[in-house]
């Protein structure tokens, strides 16, 4: 157990996996981080199941969720969160960025955007390739009639958005004062084709909704806080302090990851391995695997 201080209401941190695969280490250490970071301040830990995505989401990753954070011995306060409860919230921002003229309707394929890429009109971002802007300027209501037979998704039009909110300044605990024009992954997607929400609006707004004051999250996700900074300013939320923590990697120095199958803690768990003990060696710096200090 870590030491418990006074109780601080004003520290609140999220722990909010996808339940779309197995917890590997990686998500033991980010878990741990989040946890320890509020129980060592006297703040709340609230662990938020982020199942927006309902063709990848499925119960049994929950439960293995559920039963790897109890076997770590990581408690966490108050209920369960659950984005699949919010849809509605998620709609209701929605019309507002569409409202403010933000948003813009995009019909672009996998492959047509493969094309692109391979003609030299993408360029590469921190998380990808950043989407050209092929839809940017389709006349709306040209793209509204495409769109009563066309699969679409919608899109931000960052530079628009960035030009109303001006440079926003969010900091890092770790990397220090940031200031951002939203750029830096390009018009992401807020409203998937398949699903009614996207990671980026869906975070920004449950953040703000449940009270984070510290968002404690991987490196991987350092790029993303820009874009959620300036959602932040569009819709009037506030802006929590963030930590982005190392990345455990593996024996090739690659990002431990769901896809790449790295070892699961249901795998170690059933295995009858020590949750705790393997907690005890993180918290000590002791990993099983590499660790990556810098963000790219
Ligand atoms: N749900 C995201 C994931 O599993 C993390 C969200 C966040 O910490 O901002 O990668």
């Amino acid at each position: 157990m870590t030491s418990s201080p006074q109780l601080n209401r004003d520290i609140v941190v999220r722990f909010a996996p996808s339940p779309n695969g197995l917890l590997h280490l990686g998500h033991a250490y980010a878990a741990m981080v989040a946890h320890d970071f509020a129980r060592e301040r006297g703040g709340r830990f609230l662990l938020r199941i982020e199942d927006i995505d309902s063709a990848r989401s499925r119960p049994e990753f929950v439960e293995a969720i559920l039963a790897d954070l109890r076997w770590l011995g990581l408690a966490w306060d108050g209920d369960v969160i659950f984005q699949s409860d919010r849809f509605e919230s998620y709609a209701r921002a929605i019309d507002r960025l569409k409202a403010m003229g933000v948003l813009y309707r995009c019909f672009c394929t996998r492959s047509s955007m493969r094309l692109a890429q391979e003609a030299g009109s993408q360029i590469d971002g921190p998380d990808g390739p950043i989407y050209a802007g092929t839809c940017r300027h389709l006349d709306p209501d040209f793209a509204a009639e495409r769109a009563r037979s066309e699969p679409h998704s919608w899109r931000l039009d960052v530079a628009k958005a960035a030009a109303m909110t001006g440079p926003l300044e969010w900091r890092d605990e770790r990397h220090g004062q940031q200031v951002t024009c939203g750029e830096e992954l390009g018009d992401v997607i807020i409203v998937p084709k398949d699903t009614p929400v996207a990671y980026h609006l869906a975070v920004t707004l449950d953040d703000a909704r449940d009270g984070i004051s510290h968002v404690v999250r991987g490196d991987d996700l350092f790029a993303s806080t820009d874009i959620h900074r300036l959602l932040q300013a569009l819709l009037d939320l506030p802006t929590p302090i963030y930590l982005h923590h190392p990345l455990l990697l593996d024996e090739s120095g690659s990002k431990l990851s769901k896809s790449r199958d790295s070892a699961s803690l249901s795998v170690l768990r059933q295995k009858g391995r020590d949750g705790y003990a393997l907690l005890q060696d993180l918290r000590r710096g002791i990993f099983p695997v590499g660790i990556s200090l810098s963000k790219a």
